[in-house]
C-alpha cells in the first residue's frame, strides 16, 4: 500500500492566509515542507482520500491524474476535506472525455449529499454520490472500506478503515478520540492495522479542552491502547497528519525531530510512505 500525501494542513492553510502569528511567518520564511495546503491524500494510484480546494494545485504540483482517478473518499464536508465545486467540470465543455468514460463516485455520509446534489443533478451520467453507513463494509474500487463514526464538528462525520487486500490504513482524519463502538467494530471484524494517520491539529500540546481534534498526549494514550487492544500489527507505522498553525509546534524544518523521538512520522505535502 502506498500513500501520497497532497495536503497536509487544516481548514485555513499553513500558513493561514490572514495570520501573521510566529507559526505561519516562521512558514513563510521557512518555505518548502513548511507549506502546508489543505487535506487530500492519494493511495496508491486510484483512491483519493479527501478532495480540498487546494486539490486543483495538487493536480499540478504532484501531477494527479484526476481524469483516471474514479472514486473519491469524502471524512465530512469541512471545505479543507471536501470542495464539491470542482466537480462541476466533470462533463462538457469542460471535460471531453469519450461517452464511455467510467464514472466519478464521490463516497461518503449523507449529509455531504445536500453539499453535492446540486452539481450530481446536472451531470447524472459522469458523477455520482453513494451514501454509507457507519461501521457497515464496502466495496470502493478495489478496497473494502468501513466508515467509522467521527467525533468531529459536521453532522455525520466519517472516519474510515480501508484495506487493500494486504495491508490496513486507519485514517482518522478529523476527530477526536474514537467512540466505544469504534472499538466494538474492529473487534467485530478483527482489524488489525499496518499504518494509522492520526489528527495531530493541535501538534505537541500534552492535553485539550474540546473534543473534535487530537494532540501528542492523546495520541500516544490512543496507540497504546489500540496496542493493548492488539489492533496493531507488527511493525504498524504511526504518521502525524493535519497540522494547524494554532497548534503547538506544528511547522516540520523545526519539529519533526521532536516528533521522531515520540515515534510518530510527521507529514509534509508530498511525502510518500510505502507500507
Ligand atoms: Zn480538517
Ligand atoms: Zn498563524
Ligand atoms: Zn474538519
Amino acid at each position: 500500500m502506498k500513500i501520497r500525501y497532497l495536503g497536509t494542513a487544516a481548514a485555513e492553510g499553513s500558513p493561514a492566509l490572514f495570520c501573521t502569528c510566529a507559526s505561519c511567518m516562521q512558514a513563510r520564511a521557512t518555505g518548502g515542507k513548511d507549506i502546508r495546503s489543505r487535506s487530500e491524500t492519494l493511495l496508491n494510484d486510484d483512491l483519493i482520500i479527501d478532495y480540498s480546494a487546494d486539490a486543483y494545485w495538487h493536480g499540478l504540483r504532484f501531477n494527479v491524474p484526476y481524469y483516471n482517478i474514479h472514486n473519491y473518499l469524502i471524512t465530512h464536508a469541512h471545505s479543507d476535506h471536501f470542495y464539491p465545486m470542482d466537480f462541476e467540470n466533470v462533463d462538457r465543455p469542460f471535460a471531453k472525455n469519450p461517452d464511455d468514460w467510467p464514472l466519478f463516485t464521490l463516497h461518503g455520509s449523507a449529509d455531504l449529499e445536500e453539499e453535492l446534489i446540486r452539481v450530481v443533478e446536472k451531470h447524472p451520467e459522469r458523477l455520482v454520490f453513494r451514501a454509507m453507513e457507519a461501521y457497515e463494509t464496502y466495496d470502493v474500487g478495489r478496497y473494502k472500506v468501513t466508515p467509522l463514526r467521527a467525533r468531529h464538528g459536521t453532522k455525520n462525520p466519517f472516519n474510515y478503515v480501508i484495506q487493500d487486500g494486504e495491508k490496513t490504513l486507519l485514517y482518522l482524519h478529523d476527530g477526536g478520540a474514537p467512540f466505544e463502538e469504534t472499538y466494538e467494530c474492529f473487534r467485530k471484524n478483527g482489524f488489525k492495522f499496518d499504518i494509522i494517520s492520526y489528527d495531530f491539529t493541535e501538534g505537541l500540546q500534552e492535553k485539550l479542552d474540546y473534543d473534535g481534534h487530537m494532540c501528542m498526549g492523546q495520541n500516544k494514550e490512543l496507540r497504546a491502547y489500540l496496542k493493548e487492544q492488539g489492533f496493531l500489527n507488527e511493525g504498524c507505522i504511526h504518521i502525524a497528519n493535519h497540522f494547524s498553525h494554532g497548534g503547538l509546534c506544528t511547522n516540520w524544518v523545526e519539529c519533526h525531530e521532536l516528533y521522531e523521538k515520540e515515534d510518530f512520522q510527521m507529514t509534509y505535502d508530498g511525502l510518500e510512505i510505502e507500507v
